[in-house]
């Protein structure tokens, strides 16, 4: 059995001292769902803070993208190894870092390997755009960014990664996936496509979230889908009252 994980992308939001209050108010109830795992995606700015506030806790930390490089003369990115030091989860990957900063397939791919040789554990997003959809091509572009993704890795690189599904015309739009679409998605072309690319049983115990306007209202839906093992949540992440919501939906 998989464990369902709920992951909140807070993206460019949150001074830290905001941070440090939203955490403040969602810790208290999140500690006491113990069959779900949480991980937050503050800021860069304020992962420091929000990292000693969530020391003896057990929602965990991840960082929303990084640079490839270990150090250099790369102004204003972050590596690996800094990261290292203050979170265990990267988000990559993510269709905003895709559509607005370049980030290409084999970008994409050199932050997977760079996170996880620094020990990190990347959540590799894919997805495709309201175009793609519309063009029937949902499945090729997907399995490309899977593919491309997780080129040059193996079966013992990818236990703990996660993989989130984020039809970009769901993101952020209010128009979610139905959750049956979003299953099949996932099932057939990234489930099934990591068994033919690295192993069945890797299939098996990678954990796929779905993203994209899950809310309280319709959070229980998606995990009750058989290939569906939590959500990565941007908007209704900043809100305390919603995410300890989702949460709760997720642990049935
Ligand atoms: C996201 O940014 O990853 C996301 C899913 O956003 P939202 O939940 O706001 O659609």
């Amino acid at each position: 059995m998989r464990r369902p994980c709920v992951a909140g992308n807070w993206k460019m939001h949150k001074t830290l001292e905001e941070s440090l209050h939203l955490v403040d108010s969602i810790k208290p109830d999140l500690d006491e769902i113990k069959s779900v795992d949480n991980v937050i995606c503050p800021p860069f700015t304020a992962l420091a803070g929000v990292k000693e506030l969530l020391e003896g806790t057990r929602i965990s930390l991840g960082a929303q993208n990084l640079f490839w490089e270990e150090q250099g003369a790369y102004t204003g990115e972050i590596s690996p190894l800094m990261l290292a030091e203050l979170v265990s989860y990267v988000i990559i990957g993510h269709s905003e870092r895709r559509a607005y900063f370049q980030d290409s397939d084999e970008a994409v791919n050199k932050k997977v390997k760079a996170a996880l040789a620094a020990g990190l554990k990347p959540i590799l997003c894919v997805g495709e755009t309201l175009e793609e959809n519309e063009a029937g091509r949902t499945g090729e572009v997907v399995q490309r960014q899977l593919t491309s993704g997780l080129k040059g890795l193996g079966e013992k690189d990818l236990g703990e990664m996660m993989i989130a599904y984020e039809p970009v015309w769901a993101i952020g739009t209010g128009k979610a996936a139905t959750p049956d679409g979003a299953n099949q998605v996932i099932k057939t072309h990234i489930r099934d496509a990591l068994a033919s690319l690295i192993s069945p049983e890797i299939a098996q115990k990678m954990r796929i979230l779905y993203g994209g306007s899950v809310k309280p209202e319709n959070a229980r839906d998606f995990f009750q889908q058989p290939d569906i093992d939590g959500a990565l949540v941007g908007g209704a992440s900043l809100k305390a009252e919603a995410f300890v919501e989702i949460t709760k939906a997720a642990a049935g």
